[in-house]
């Protein structure tokens, strides 16, 4: 039995025992599915239910920002409005899971070919391929942008991506192209693109210009690449992908900056950082990924020096940074860019991923003291006060540098640098008298009514401080733990 229950504003229960409830249409609607996959629509602002015909499931897939539902009748699949009217008149074998807010949708005939419907109902592509999906996030991470395109898939054929002219993307296809050829596929990229070398354009220059910088250092040809991905960067100035693929390149081969007048590597780099830091931090990750740590660490600290002091977009290059330096034995260093991955995060309310953080676990960091602690520190025994700006402040009053790691927290008690307190005798508390001129609190007036020989009469109750007064309080010196730090 489903668990879900849908109750109205006056606390009745109007479904009961459903596989799922959705609140759809930006919050207009909302939909309980039964276990049968039949349902209710209610519309929000009626509390009524929208009529509808006989025979109508929905699927579990129902995205709340859409403004159709796909519904299905008799085993076919159709796109419904909501006030649950057909939009689309024909009938299909299946609709694909929109996957996020769409104005298309992938549709399987009853020949099972895939195509492509405009959610208004008319027909986009019409169905032809053995699959289809929608182009999904960027392939590769940042490496080329997909997010519009379709990976389509015909018999006999590597899949390949359409736009909604139902035209191949020479650049999407070919950078997804010829895995099947391993440390050739490089190549196989290249001819692809060369044959159509007439009709490129901005980005497919850039990746044919990729397929000359490879990891397949025998396929590389410098000059094509520097002269591929410039004019890629000339036609697509505002493609982050154009622009960073040629700064990466003239980063390596910085003999190609005097290929081009004007050229200038640092600018490049502030562009890209301008159009998004997060991206800087992006191809630093690829590059630790790739096990290229001196471009991960370039990488990592252009984000440290593009980006304001509290931008989140830092927390992972601090992290990361530190890590590096930790590893080569920079315990300061390493220290710096971990307090600085913190105040980072801290600025942006959120924590620390702390699951990055697994290596750094042994690593002392002043900034994770807490009061009471006892450390060993340059052969003395201290207990941690409080964090400050010029460091830790220790029982002696002097303090740890925040980028200190040579300390030892021992598991000892707090209790030897503690005396009893002076100012309580050790209890805490103080006896106080406190003198003062007497002032009238209140002063309250009631009717009081009398008989008829005494008549009413008023009577007033006054309550007036005492002009002395003895009395225990909390010491002011030990807070009331009885005890004070010795000095
Ligand atoms: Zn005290």
């Amino acid at each position: 039995m489903g668990s879900y229950e849908i109750v109205n504003a006056k606390g009745k229960t109007v479904m009961k025992n459903l596989r799922a409830v959705e609140i759809l249409n930006e919050g207009k609607h909302i939909i309980g599915v039964k276990e049968d996959y039949t349902f209710e629509l209610f519309d929000v602002q009626t509390g009524e239910k929208v009529p509808q015909e006989s025979g109508l499931k929905a699927p579990l897939f129902l995205s709340r920002g859409n403004t159709f539902l796909i519904l299905i009748q008799n085993g076919n699949y159709y796109v419904y409005d909501f006030e649950l009217k057909k939009i689309t008149k024909e009938g299909y074998r299946e609709i694909k899971n929109p996957d996020g807010v769409r104005s298309s949708l992938l549709v399987k005939d009853e020949n099972f070919n895939w195509g492509i419907i405009h959610i208004d109902g008319t027909v986009q592509i019409p169905p032809q391929y053995l699959s289809l999906d929608y182009g999904g996030g960027e392939m590769n991470g940042i490496l080329y942008p997909v997010a519009h395109l379709f990976r389509a898939s015909s018999r006999n054929s590597e899949p390949f991506y359409i736009n909604l002219s139902n035209e191949v993307d020479l650049g999407a296809t070919a950078n997804s192209c010829c895995f099947v050829m391993g440390n050739q596929q490089v190549v196989g990229k290249r001819l692809m693109l060369l044959e159509q070398s007439g009709k490129l354009k901005g980005v497919e220059k850039t990746l044919l210009g990729t397929t000359y910088y490879s990891t397949s250092r025998e396929y590389n040809n410098p000059a094509e690449a520097f002269n591929w991905l410039y004019q890629g960067w000339q036609e697509a100035p505002d493609s982050q992908y154009a622009l960073v693929k040629l700064a990466e390149f003239l980063r390596s081969n910085p003999e190609f900056l005097q290929a081009q007048e004007g050229l200038n590597l640092s600018s490049l780099y502030r562009l890209a950082g301008k159009q998004s830091p997060s991206y800087l931090l992006e191809l630093a990750e690829y590059f630790r990924w790739e096990n290229q740590p001196d471009s991960a660490r370039f990488y990592y600290e252009e984000v440290v020096k593009t980006t304001p002091q509290t931008s989140y977009t830092r927390v992972g290059a601090h992290i990361e940074l530190a890590k590096m330096a930790f590893r080569e034995g920079n315990k300061t260093l390493a220290a710096e860019h971990l307090n600085a991955a913190k105040r980072a995060a801290s600025a942006n309310q959120s924590p620390l991923p702390e699951y990055k953080l697994e290596e750094l676990s042994e690593m002392n960091l002043a900034t994770n003291l807490k009061y009471g602690q006892v450390i060993l520190y340059k052969g003395e025994k201290f207990m941690v006060l409080h964090g400050t700006q010029k460091g830790v402040e220790l029982s002696n009053g002097t303090y740890l540098p925040l980028t200190e790691t040579d300390y030892k927290v021992l598991n000892e008690s707090s209790d030897q640098f503690m005396t009893s307190c002076y100012a309580c005798a050790g209890s805490g508390k103080v006896t106080k008298t406190f003198k003062m001129t007497p002032i009238t609190v209140y002063s309250k007036p009631e009717l009081v009514s009398g008989s008829t020989v005494s008549g009413d009469y008023i009577k007033t109750t006054s309550y007036t401080t005492p002009s002395s007064y003895e009395g225990q309080e909390t010491c002011s010196v030990c807070y009331g733990k009885k005890v004070v730090l010795k000095r």
